[in-house]
């Protein structure tokens, strides 16, 4: 059967939907199959905890609008009924009624008559009505999932549902600094990570743990039925103990365990397909600790995978090298394992806003002491160059067509390369000196930790061992990214932003600190013009760059190395976050005239088992022919666990 692939999809309000392929997958035998079906059946059971994460509210808010979009029956042409569905879909892009980027509420575009209406139609009570009305309209209720603006209180200002209402900052930090106190300092856990904390009556603090039995327990249990389907389908003993070690965890909710989960996890390298499936990242928390859920499912991609292979082979010698202080470096690189691979399916936190590398797992020590696995998602990062040509934007601010020239040639390679420098080498670079904590930069470490491993990309990709070892076809290609990069840190990002806000997000920050401290302190490689009252980035020494580079690197190790919070502090405040208000303006202005969405996410592939005349499975479909709302509406009828 021929299926004609289109990438992008639908556009609406910032967003822009794409598809992603997954070549891989008719190519593999029924069994492997069969565990990618289970795999990806586990990472979708766990949407509905994220939903919960990002606000209390949000799963009974999701319920009632979705009810609405399929109960309505008015004119499809009523201008509030057009709104409704432009928020609706905001609301599923971004998990919860706060931007996925921004955080900030969603200003509804319709109607509270018409909000009203439909919630009387259906039989809503006064008080529910009243209650949703509030969390929809009022600007003031719940304004902010994240709030991380220095100086005032990180979780009362935060609408993000990790902490029962009430608890201030100072308690949870001094709730966490004490449970820190007992724990070996060598290999402490990761506290926070899997709970949300919560007040007893006696007016004491305590973790309320996500797991089977306990807050999240019902997701918890479909996400383990699913792992013990899946486990029959291991390709090896190790991915089976992988399986178990953490179906353990989701029941006992031991950060032991997940410690334990982790080192196997990291040690089953030799499969071709791999997953992640928990309470993972922790920018969703204002204080770093929390983890959201997520998971994804993947296929090895073997061609690319030899280029990221030739960095993790080389690992040892890019930490030798690097400008960084040795009393900062690794003595022992040890298994960083770097490969590129095909995303089968996006959940939770990963949907359909997706990262296109990552390096898990997080916990420092382990990292340390076994390595981390690290990827580049090629068929995502496809999807958005398809999406991205012909876009305009080059055109529009790049300086000139010499430069143009050069981003066309080099722009492809050097995107994936810079990823993997960053993912496969840059993250797992480094060392904390004895006693110092992993969180002593708090607030702050997301940002210096995504600095660190883009400085650590960017100052390599000039590096000729790169041309050495065939990754890099030549002098010039780093050019590329250097501009690109720099253009997007000091310019282009901005148009993600809106005008009046600052940035917030942890990457963006990175590249706005990175960029801004260059064009500061090395005036003399790179400058802002203006031509015919347009701003753009002018680069008059590469060379240049590249020891700017490698002097904010050895700064930024040396911050992250002693866990030097002031440092910290003052580089994210000075450089990372506030905008020019003027230049925003105009960035936005260009970009609005181009018509295009600044934020991107995919629809999955639907997977589906295919049985002969007696049940028997013979087969697994996959399929790209899903409409967004469909999908949408698909999962929250299969996959609501809570
Ligand atoms: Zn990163």
């Amino acid at each position: 059967m021929i299926q004609s692939f289109v990438t992008l999809q639908e556009r609406f309000a910032d967003l822009q939907l794409l598809r992603y392929e997954v070549p891989e997958f008719n190519l593999l035998p029924l069994r492997q199959k069969l565990l990618v079906y289970y795999l990806a059946e586990a990472a979708l059971m766990g949407r509905d905890i994220l939903w919960d994460q990002n606000s209390n509210q949000g799963l009974c808010l999701r319920k009632t609008l979705e009810s609405i979009y399929t109960q309505y029956n008015g004119p499809k042409d009523d201008a509030d009924w057009q709104a409704f569905v432009v928020y609706l879909k905001r609301v599923w892009f971004a998990n919860g009624i706060h931007h996925h980027y921004s955080c900030l509420k969603f200003e509804p575009g319709f109607s509270r008559k018409f909000f009203i209406e439909r919630l009387q139609s259906m039989d809503y009570s006064q008080k529910a009505i009243d209650e949703l009305v509030e969390i929809v309209f009022n600007p003031e209720v719940m304004p902010k999932r994240i709030n991380q603006a220095d100086g005032e209180d990180l979780l009362l200002t935060s609408s993000c549902n990790y902490y029962a209402e009430g608890i201030t900052q100072a308690e949870a930090e001094a709730f966490y600094a004490n449970l820190k106190k007992e724990a070996d300092p060598e290999r402490p856990p990761m506290f926070g990570l899997n709970s949300r904390l919560e007040r007893a009556d006696d007016g004491t603090l305590f973790e309320n743990v996500w797991r089977s039995q306990g807050l999240y327990g019902k997701a918890i249990d479909c996400i383990c039925d699913m792992l013990c389907q899946a486990r029959q389908y291991a390709e090896n003993t190790r991915q089976q103990a992988v399986i178990d070690k953490l179906v353990e965890f989701y029941r006992n909710g031991d950060l032991k365990t997940f410690d334990e989960y982790a080192i196997l996890w990291v040690g089953e390298t030799a499969g071709e397909i791999d997953f992640t499936n928990g309470f993972t990242e922790v920018y969703g928390d204002p204080l770093g600790l929390k983890a959201s859920w997520e998971g994804y499912v993947n296929i090895t991609d073997h061609e690319a995978t030899r280029r990221a292979k030739a960095l993790s082979d080389n690992a040892q010698w890019f930490e030798d090298h690097s400008p960084v202080d040795s009393r900062f470096k690794k003595k022992e690189c040890r298994g960083v394992s770097a490969k590129v691979i095909s995303a089968a399916i996006l959940g939770g936190d990963l949907y359909p806003s997706s990262a296109i590398g990552i390096n898990l797992p997080n916990s420092d020590w382990i990292r340390a002491e076994y390595g981390s696995k690290s990827v580049t998602i090629a068929n995502l990062t496809h999807a958005y160059n398809i999406a991205a040509k012909g876009s305009g934007m080059r055109q529009e601010f790049v300086i000139d067509d010499a430069t143009r020239q050069l981003l066309d040639k080099y722009g492809d390679i050097c995107d994936n390369l810079h990823t993997d420098l960053h993912e496969c080498l840059g993250h797992g670079s480094g060392i904390l000196l004895p006693g110092v904590d992993a969180d002593a930069l708090r607030s702050y470490g997301s940002t210096l930790e995504e600095a660190r491993a883009d400085l650590f990309g960017l100052y390599y990709i000039a590096d000729p061992k790169l041309i050495e070892l065939g990754l890099l076809p030549d002098k010039e290609a780093y050019k590329s990214q250097y501009y690109s990069y720099l253009m997007n840190g000091l310019l282009t990002q901005m148009v993600r932003i809106e005008e009046g806000c600052q940035i917030e997000e942890a990457h963006m920050r990175n590249r706005a600190l990175i960029s801004r401290w260059t064009l500061t302190n090395y005036p003399q490689a790179i400058q802002i013009v203006v031509a015919g009252g347009k701003h753009y980035v002018h680069i008059t020494d590469y060379t240049l760059l590249r020891k700017a580079f490698g002097e904010l690197l050895a700064e930024v190790q040396r911050i992250k190395s002693e866990g030097d919070f002031e440092a910290a502090r003052q580089l994210v405040e000075q450089y990372g976050i506030k905008l020019d208000a003027k230049l925003h303006h105009e960035i936005r202005e260009r970009y609005q005239r181009l018509n295009l969405a600044p934020y991107k996410g995919f629809i999955n592939p639907r997977y589906e088992l295919v049985r002969n005349t007696d049940g028997t499975v013979i087969d697994v479909s996959i399929s790209y022919d899903e409409s967004y709302d469909q999908q949408m509406l698909r999962y929250s009828r299969q996959y609501s666990t809570l």
